[in-house]
C-alpha cells in the first residue's frame, strides 16, 4: 500500500489523482492533502478521504473548514494552513509518496522539503523545475529517491528513457500541439484577443497554462524542466510541433533509434505511471491505434513565438534567469488577461525583465523565492512603463 500526500488536491491533477486512488483502493491510500481556496471541495475531500492532515491556503479558510467538519461530526483531521501547512502535509512521517501539483511557486517549499525528507515525488508542478530545478534535483540525487514527472511530455520521455542509458541519448524531442495560433500569420499576432488565446485546440487547462500554450512559453518551461529532470543541456532538448498531440514525446538514441510514447490524452495515465513506477498495472485507459490517421510534424517558428527563444536562453543560463523567466511570464500573462497589455507584449515584458536580471545562481529555496519576488516587481514596473507610453501615444 502506497501512502500519499496530495499537494493541490482540489486542482485538476489532484482530482485526477484521487480518481486513480478511487480505482485502485488496494494500492493507494491518501494520508494528507493540501487544497487551495476551494473550501467546499476541500470539505468534500476531507469527508471522503479522511486525511490525517488537510491544509488550505488562508487562515480564515482553515477556521471555516474546521467549523464545517465539526458541525458534520467529522473528527481526527488536523486542519492547517499556508506554506507551513503545506510543508507539514508534504513531510508527514506516514507519507511515502508526494504528488506535487500546486500551481506556481507556492508549491516550491513543500516540494523541496518533501524531497529532503526522503519522499518519492510525482511532479506536476512545472515552476518547481523551472525556478529551482538545479537545487531540487541535486537534493533528490543525494536522497537517492526518484522525481517522477507527471507532465505528459516528461512522463513520455521518462518512459522512453528506459530503452537505453542516459549517455546513449542523442536528443530528447518534446512535442508541442502548437497552440491555437500555429497557422495564424505573424502580422495578425498583435490583434490576438484574450478570448482567442484562451481557446486551446486539444487540452482543457487553467487560464495561465492555456495562454502559455498559445505563446509556446509552456513548451519553453518544459525544455527547462527536461534539462533539469534528465540532466541534459538545452542543445539536446528539441521542440517539435505535432498538432494531433498523439505522440507525447520522443527520445532519440545514438544508434539512430527513436522511441516514442503514445496514449490517450488523459492525465490519469502519467499519474498512474508515476504512482506505480517501476511497475505497470492494468488500466482502462486504452488508446485506439486505428484512430491514428495522420501525424503531422513542424519545426517551431521562433520569430512568431519568441517566448520559446527566451526560454532556451534562460535554460542555458539557469539560476536567476530561469526564475525571472517564470516570474515575468506569470505577471505578463496576468496583465494580458486583464487587458493591460497585448499578446505580442508578453514576450517583450519577459525579455525586458531577463535583461535586468543578473546571471546569478541562488543556492537555497529562500534565495529562489527572493529572486522570484524581485523579478515580479521588475515585471510590474515594465508593464507600468508600457501602459504609460501607450497612454501618451493615445493622448497626442
Ligand atoms: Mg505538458
Amino acid at each position: 500500500m502506497k501512502r500519499l500526500a496530495i499537494l493541490g488536491s482540489t486542482g485538476s491533477i489532484g482530482r485526477s489523482t484521487l480518481k486513480i486512488c478511487e480505482s485502485y483502493p488496494d494500492r493507494f491510500t491518501v494520508v494528507t492533502m493540501a487544497a487551495g481556496g476551494n473550501i467546499d471541495l476541500a470539505f468534500e475531500q476531507s469527508k471522503r478521504w479522511k486525511p490525517k492532515v488537510m491544509s488550505v491556503a488562508a487562515e480564515a479558510d482553515a477556521a471555516a473548514l474546521r467549523k464545517k467538519l465539526e458541525a458534520s461530526g467529522i473528527g481526527g483531521i488536523d486542519v492547517v494552513h499556508g506554506t507551513a501547512g503545506t510543508v507539514l502535509v508534504a513531510t508527514h512521517p506516514d507519507v511515502d509518496f508526494v504528488v506535487s501539483a500546486i500551481v506556481g511557486v507556492a508549491g516550491l517549499e513543500a516540494t523541496y522539503e518533501a524531497v529532503k525528507a526522503g519522499k518519492s515525488i510525482g511532479l506536476a508542478n512545472k515552476e518547481c523545475m523551472v525556478a529551482a530545478g538545479e537545487i531540487i534535483t541535486a537534493e533528490a540525487r543525494k536522497q537517492g529517491k526518484p522525481l517522477l514527472p507527471i507532465d505528459s511530455e516528461h512522463n513520455a520521455v521518462h518512459q522512453c528513457m528506459r530503452g537505453g542509458r542516459l549517455d546513449e541519448v542523442k536528443n530528447v524531442w518534446l512535442t508541442a500541439s502548437g497552440g491555437p495560433f500555429l497557422h495564424t500569420p505573424a502580422k495578425d499576432f498583435a490583434a490576438i484577443s484574450v478570448r482567442q488565446a484562451l481557446n486551446h485546440p486539444t487540452w482543457k487547462m487553467g487560464r495561465r497554462i492555456t495562454i502559455d500554450s498559445a505563446t509556446l512559453m509552456n513548451k519553453g518551461f518544459e525544455v527547462i524542466e527536461a534539462c533539469r529532470l534528465f540532466d541534459m543541456p538545452p542543445s539536446q532538448v528539441k521542440v517539435i510541433v505535432h498538432p494531433q498531440s498523439t505522440i507525447h514525446s520522443l527520445v532519440e538514441f545514438n544508434d539512430g533509434s527513436i522511441l516514442a510514447q503514445l496514449s490517450v490524452t488523459d492525465m490519469r495515465l502519467p499519474i498512474l505511471y508515476a504512482l506505480t513506477y517501476p511497475e505497470r498495472v492494468e488500466s482502462d485507459l486504452k488508446f485506439d491505434v486505428l484512430s491514428m490517421k495522420k501525424l503531422d510534424f513542424y519545426e517551431p517558428n521562433l520569430d512568431k513565438f519568441p517566448c520559446l527563444r527566451l526560454a532556451y536562453e534562460a535554460a542555458e543560463a539557469g539560476g536567476a534567469k530561469s526564475i525571472s523567466l517564470n516570474a515575468a511570464d506569470e505577471v505578463a500573462v496576468a496583465a494580458f488577461l486583464d487587458g493591460q497589455i497585448g499578446f505580442t507584449q508578453i514576450p517583450e515584458v519577459i525579455k525586458a525583465v531577463l535583461d535586468e536580471t543578473a546571471n546569478t545562481h541562488p543556492e537555497s529555496i529562500k534565495k529562489v523565492l527572493e529572486c522570484d519576488a524581485h523579478a515580479r516587481e521588475v515585471a510590474r514596473q515594465v508593464i507600468e512603463r508600457k501602459e504609460k507610453s501607450v497612454t501618451k501615444v493615445l493622448s497626442h
